[in-house]
């Protein structure tokens, strides 16, 4: 059975952050966090500490945020939900990206988007499926960007309630 979180208007919390916030705005951080937490839930002798609830709870967190599905429409055939996004540059140069370049799971739909890419810009393509993790492929300094494209792609600006943005991670499986 899948471990359940509970909403709590004060936290969790690391490093006065909301994890939720974190996952957005410093992947790196909740995913050390979440390292940690991995070796910490296997020893039995911490589970009745308050810690341990923390590291249920990003444990779920970071599992969560691999299936959370966009309600975006796919800008290329406007019929399905958009799985991928793509980027425009490289870690010198820095990358552009957000919700218009986006796209479903269709090949021709991906085949428009590369093409729009290309005729538009010289630097490198690279297409993404959306989750939270592809965040570390991009070199630390980028991934606050990546993050703050998939706010666009999930519709969770920054000024997003707290309550909202558990919901989202949370209600749904
Ligand atoms: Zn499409």
């Amino acid at each position: 059975m899948e471990y359940k979180v509970e909403y709590d208007p004060t936290g969790p919390t690391i490093q006065r952050r909301f994890v939720e916030e974190l996952m957005f705005d410093n992947y790196t951080l909740i995913n050390w966090f979440y390292g940690r937490a991995c070796e910490r839930v296997l020893d039995a002798s911490a589970h009745q500490s308050e810690l341990y609830k923390k590291d249920r709870y990003v444990l779920l967190l970071i599992k969560k945020g691999e299936t959370r599905k966009s309600n975006l429409d796919c800008p290329q055939c406007g019929i399905r939900k958009i799985l991928y996004f793509s980027t425009l540059g490289n870690s010198i140069t820095g990358y552009s990206g957000g919700s218009e370049f986006t796209c479903c799971d269709d090949a021709r739909c991906k085949e428009r988007l590369r093409a729009k890419a290309k005729e538009t810009a010289t630097a490198s393509y690279a297409l993404h499926r959306i989750s939270f993790s592809v965040i570390l492929s991009f070199r630390e300094n980028h991934r606050q960007k990546i993050g703050g494209v998939l706010r666009e792609i999930f519709e969770i600006p920054k000024s997003t309630p707290k309550k909202k943005v558990f919901d989202f991670f949370f209600s749904k499986p």
